[in-house]
């Protein structure tokens, strides 16, 4: 299938590791041109350089996102680099414990870090998107349906993504703009190997996790969150719009039964 994406100008935050490192992958190799906005500056470098080297653009922006001028600032340079944006995807965030025994400061401090971003984005895009009919591709979490427990601010910010994709779907309908929720559930990335890492014994916790995944008891990989996301942001999911879609192996939705025989085996 030809994704219809050469050339088209995707802005990706959070782009240089992980779930977002693997979304730039995707676009680049369906042709398309992508900005990379994340806040360390190592890998986002090196990326680029890479690409460069191949004569493929991939534009790093040094942004650290919980600042609504660093926000303005992805905008203003992709539109100057490329003077288009057909696709935004909202990745960057991370889940940092903000629990109820951390306090308001906190907790409005996260939302900072994983919320408002989604918003300011779309919001400094609007022309653009509207001018291109674009696509915007929010990455949400399984939490916001699950809960996780400790972890109030980011359930929050993520609840309230899924609120905007549908939210924006019916406001910028009219424009021909489609907005798309992909949330991930159990992903390797240096995310979650950093929150493992934490844990007693990492890989028998690993282990366990991977027994609650109906579908063929493993993570789902960056790339399959990565290819879902290009899809949704591509013409041809031309009809879709406002959906929160899981690609993780049934692990969010699925029957107990699916699991509770293999977790059961791997614990005797
Ligand atoms: P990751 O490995 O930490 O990669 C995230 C990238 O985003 C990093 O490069 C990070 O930059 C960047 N970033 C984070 N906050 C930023 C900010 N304020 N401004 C600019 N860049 C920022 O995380 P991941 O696991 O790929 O997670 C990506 C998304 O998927 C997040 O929204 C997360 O909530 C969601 N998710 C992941 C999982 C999972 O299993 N991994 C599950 C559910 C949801 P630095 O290099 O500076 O840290």
């Amino acid at each position: 299938m030809d994704l219809e994406l050469k050339d088209k100008v995707a802005i990706v935050t959070g782009g240089s590791k992980g779930i977002g490192e693997a979304i730039v992958r995707s676009f680049i190799a369906e042709g398309a041109q992508v900005v990379n906005a994340n806040r360390s500056t190592a890998e986002g470098e090196a990326m680029a350089a890479e690409y460069a080297a191949q004569g493929r653009q991939c534009v790093f922006v040094q942004a650290d996102l919980s600042e609504t001028d660093a926000c303005r600032r992805v905008v203003d340079e992709t539109m100057r680099r490329f003077g288009r944006i057909d696709a935004l995807v909202n990745n960057a965030g991370a889940n940092d414990g903000v629990g109820l025994d951390a306090g308001p400061d906190a907790f409005v401090a996260s939302l900072w870090r994983n919320l408002v971003h989604y918003y300011s984005l779309v919001h400094f895009a609007l022309d653009a998107l509207k001018a291109s009919r674009g696509a915007i591709v929010n990455i949400g979490s399984k939490v916001s349906a699950t809960g996780q427990g400790g972890t109030s601010a980011y359930a929050a910010a993520k609840g309230a993504i899924n609120a905007l994709t549908r939210e924006w779907a019916v406001d910028l309908a009219p424009h021909g703009i489609r907005v798309n929720a992909v949330l991930p559930a159990e992903v390797m990335t240096p995310l979650y190997a950093r929150w493992l890492e934490t844990l007693d014994d990492p890989a028998a916790a690993q282990r366990d996790i991977e027994a609650l995944i109906p579908l063929e008891q493993r993570f789902t990989t960056a790339r399959e969150i990565a290819d879902a996301v290009v899809f949704l942001a591509s013409v041809r999911s031309g009809h879709t719009t406002g959906q929160i879609i899981y690609p993780d192996g049934g692990y969010t939705h699925l029957d107990r039964k699916c699991t509770v025989s293999t977790a059961a085996q791997l614990q005797s």
